[in-house]
């Protein structure tokens, strides 16, 4: 393990190295295993709800979408959904081999800002190489 990679950890953003360009093409989509909250409006892109479902009831759902393991949680009061992490902290969408985003065309919009606009750490990230 080089050095870089042993004094990063992810869930220390203190520990964070600036994103640069590219970095992303050697990562272990060490991103990919942070927690991710999305809103309805991913959902529907994600063609796993639609607006006529959510308008009926949200809450409803966030039931069936738990059941079916795609969220672990949902907060009624800001209406943000908790994708599944795996075991070994995966998202649920993550293909677990090639460690890349298997919805990546209509990824939520918490992964589209990360980690120049949104996420603890702006312009850091907790980059671990392959
Ligand atoms: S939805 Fe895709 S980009 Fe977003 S955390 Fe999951 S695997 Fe990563």
């Amino acid at each position: 393990m080089s050095t870089l990679n042993s004094s990063v950890d992810r869930d220390r953003p203190s520990t964070w190295r600036p994103y640069t360009d590219g970095a992303c093409n050697t990562c272990v989509a060490s991103c990919c295993m942070l927690p991710v909250e999305v809103k309805a409006s991913d959902l529907i892109r994600l063609n796993l709800t639609t607006a006529d479902e959510i308008e009926n009831s949200i809450k409803k759902t966030a039931k069936r979408l738990k059941k079916e393991g795609v969220i672990s949680s949902y907060r009624e009061g800001s209406e943000f959904f908790m994708l599944t992490q795996k075991s070994n902290n995966d998202c649920y969408f993550l293909d677990s081999k090639t460690r890349r985003c298997t919805v990546y065309e209509n990824r939520p919009d918490t992964c589209r800002g990360f980690p120049m606009k949104l996420g603890p750490r702006i312009s850091f990230c907790p980059v671990v190489k392959n």
